[in-house]
C-alpha cells in the first residue's frame, strides 16, 4: 500500500525553506509518510538553497519539486521592499501552477504553507486538501500578528506613534520601537501584504509553530488559553521546535574552518554572522573589525560585502556572495587579516553556521537574531551578542535579552541611516562582556539549560515530537 502523501510549499528565503524542509524531512523519517516539498522559484539563483534542496543527504520519499520558474525581473521593481517583492513572486507563481502541480503528484492528503502562501487557501479549496500553516518566526510574532487585524481596525495612526507598548493579548508588551518593520508604515505596501496573510491564518486547518514552552512559554499558553485568540477563533496550534537544519559541511573551506576550530580552546571563539541576507555599511564593517581585534577574543566572522557598496540583494541569492570575489582583506581594514591571524578567521559570505555553533570551541554568537539563527544557538547551548537588523529582528532581541536571559543587545547605532554606525568601544565591550565576564557565564549556562529542553522537546516522547505524531497519525488514518 502506497504511504500517505502530504506536500510543503514554503515561500522563497532560506529562513523559511530551511524550517520547513526540516519538518518534511522528519514526517518521512519519523513518520513513514511520503512528502513532496514544492518550491516557488525565481530566476534569481540562490547556492546555499539550491545546495539545501539538492542535498544528497535528504531521505528518499521526500521529493523536491520546483514550481516553473517565475521571472522576478518582469514582476519586481528596485523600489518595492523585500516582502512585497517576495508576497509579489509568490502570488504569481502559485496563480500560475499551483493547482496543475498538486493533480500532478497526486492530490496530497495535507498542503503545509508558511505565512506568505495564502492563495493555497483558494486554490486547495476545490481539491478538498486542507491546508495547514507553518509560522517560521517566534510564538510571540505569531500573537502580534493574530492580533494586528484588531489594531488595524481600532487604531488610527502609525502604530510606531502609540504612547504605550502594544499589549498583545496575553502576552509581554511590545515597545512600538521593536516591532516589525512591516508595520511601521502602514501607508506602505509592505504592511498591506503582511496584514493580508497573518488576517488569513485563522482559515488554516492547523498551525505548526517552530518553537517550544521551553524558549516561549507565555505566548504559547497565551494561544491555547487566552480568551481574544479562542474568540477569533484559531484552529489547533501545534509547536514543533526547535526544528533547525541538521549540520552539513561540504566546501573545502568548511574543512579548513572546522580543523581551525578544532584547535582552539573550549568555548574561546565568537562566531559572527547575520544570516542569510544581513550586510553592514562599510563604516560599521570597519567599527566590528577593530571592535573584534580590540577585544582580543578569538573569532570567526563572516564578512559580507558591505550593502552601501553593493547593488545585490543578498537575501534571494544567499551564499552566491555579492563582491566579495576579491576576498574580505579589500573592505575590511587594512592589516585586519594579518593582525588576527591565528586568532580570528574571516570567511568571506558564508559559513557553516550549525557546525560552527555545534563546536565545543564555540563559545558566543554575534547574530542579527533572526529566529532560525536564534533557535540553532539555543539549541548548541551558545549565549548570543544579539544585533537585530530587520524585520522581527528587534522584537527577538527584546525577547532574548530580557525574557530568556540568554542574550545581551548591542548598543543602538548613532547617527542617521548609513552614516549610523556602533563604535569599536561599544564592540570590545560587549565582546569582552559575553566571552570572558560573569554576565557571559549566567547566560551560557542559561542557553545550555535551553539546549537540553529543546534536545527533549524534539526527541521521542518531548511536547514537539508528540505534537507532530498528533497531525501525522491523523494523516494516516
Ligand atoms: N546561515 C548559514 N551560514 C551563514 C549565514 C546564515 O548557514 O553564513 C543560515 C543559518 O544557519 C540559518 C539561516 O541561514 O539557518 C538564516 O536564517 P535566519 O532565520 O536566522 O535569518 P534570515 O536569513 O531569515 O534573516
Amino acid at each position: 500500500m502506497s504511504k500517505p502523501h502530504v506536500a510543503v510549499l514554503p515561500s522563497p528565503g532560506l529562513g523559511h525553506v530551511t524550517p520547513l524542509l526540516e519538518l518534511a524531512k522528519r514526517l518521512v523519517t519519523q513518520f513513514d509518510l511520503h512528502v513532496t516539498v514544492l518550491v516557488v522559484t525565481s530566476t534569481i539563483p540562490s547556492p546555499a538553497l539550491s545546495q539545501l534542496l539538492h542535498s544528497p543527504a535528504l531521505p528518499a520519499d521526500l521529493d523536491v519539486v520546483e514550481l516553473p520558474p517565475v521571472d522576478a525581473a518582469a514582476l519586481v521593481t528596485d523600489e518595492m521592499q523585500l516582502l512585497t517583492q517576495l508576497a509579489v513572486m509568490v502570488e504569481h507563481s502559485l496563480n500560475a501552477s499551483l493547482k496543475s502541480v498538486l493533480l500532478e503528484i497526486g492530490t496530497p492528503k495535507a498542503l503545509i504553507i508558511d505565512i506568505f502562501c495564502t492563495q493555497a487557501f483558494d486554490i486547495c479549496k476545490p481539491l478538498s486538501i486542507p491546508v495547514y500553516s507553518f509560522f517560521t518566526a517566534s510564538v510571540a510574532l505569531m500573537t502580534f500578528s493574530l492580533y494586528l487585524p484588531t489594531m488595524d481596525r481600532e487604531i488610527d495612526g502609525e502604530f510606531v506613534d502609540l504612547p504605550e507598548p502594544v499589549a498583545v493579548p496575553g502576552c509581554t508588551p511590545i515597545r512600538t520601537a521593536d516591532l516589525l518593520d512591516q508595520v511601521k508604515d502602514r501607508t506602505n505596501d509592505e504592511y498591506r501584504w503582511y496584514l493580508h496573510h497573518v488576517g488569513r491564518l485563522p482559515e488554516a486547518a492547523g498551525i505548526f509553530l517552530n518553537s517550544w514552552e521551553g524558549i516561549e512559554p507565555v505566548s504559547i499558553k497565551s494561544l491555547t488559553e487566552h480568551p481574544f485568540y479562542r474568540g477569533i477563533p484559531i484552529p489547533e496550534i501545534f509547536p514543533v521546535g526547535p526544528l533547525i537544519k541538521q549540520v552539513e559541511c561540504t566546501a573545502e573551506t568548511d574543512a579548513e574552518l572546522i580543523n581551525w576550530l578544532d584547535e582552539q580552546p573550549s568555548k574561546s571563539v565568537l562566531f559572527v554572522a547575520l544570516g542569510s541576507g544581513g550586510t553592514f555599511t562599510s563604516a560599521q564593517l570597519t567599527e566590528l573589525a577593530w571592535g573584534l581585534e580590540l577585544s582580543e577574543q578569538r573569532f570567526v566572522l563572516v564578512a559580507r560585502f558591505p550593502w552601501d557598496r553593493s547593488a545585490s540583494a543578498a537575501y534571494f541569492n544567499a551564499g552566491s556572495g555579492g563582491g566579495e570575489e576579491d576576498g574580505p582583506a579589500r573592505y575590511l581594514p587594512e592589516g585586519f587579516v594579518e593582525r588576527t591571524k591565528g586568532r580570528g578567521v574571516v570567511v568571506a559570505s558564508w559559513a557553516p553556521q550549525i557546525a560552527v555553533l555545534g563546536h565545543v570551541a564555540t563559545g558566543g554568537f554575534l547574530s542579527h537574531c533572526g529566529w532560525n539563527s536564534t533557535l540553532e544557538s539555543v539549541s548548541s547551548g551558545v549565549p548570543m551578542i544579539a544585533w537585530p537588523l530587520y524585520a522581527e529582528q528587534r522584537m527577538n532581541a527584546t525577547i532574548l535579552e530580557e525574557e530568556v536571559g540568554v542574550a545581551v543587545k548591542m548598543a543602538a547605532a548613532a547617527g542617521d541611516g548609513a552614516a549610523a554606525v556602533v563604535g569599536r568601544e561599544e564592540i570590545e565591550r560587549v565582546v569582552r562582556l559575553v566571552m570572558e565576564g560573569e554576565k557571559g557565564k549566567e547566560m551560557r549556562e542559561k542557553a545550555r539549560l535551553l539546549k537540553e529542553s529543546a534536545a527533549k522537546a524534539v526527541s521521542g516522547g518531548g511536547g514537539s515530537s508528540e505534537s507532530m505524531a498528533k497531525v501525522a497519525e491523523g494523516w494516516k488514518k
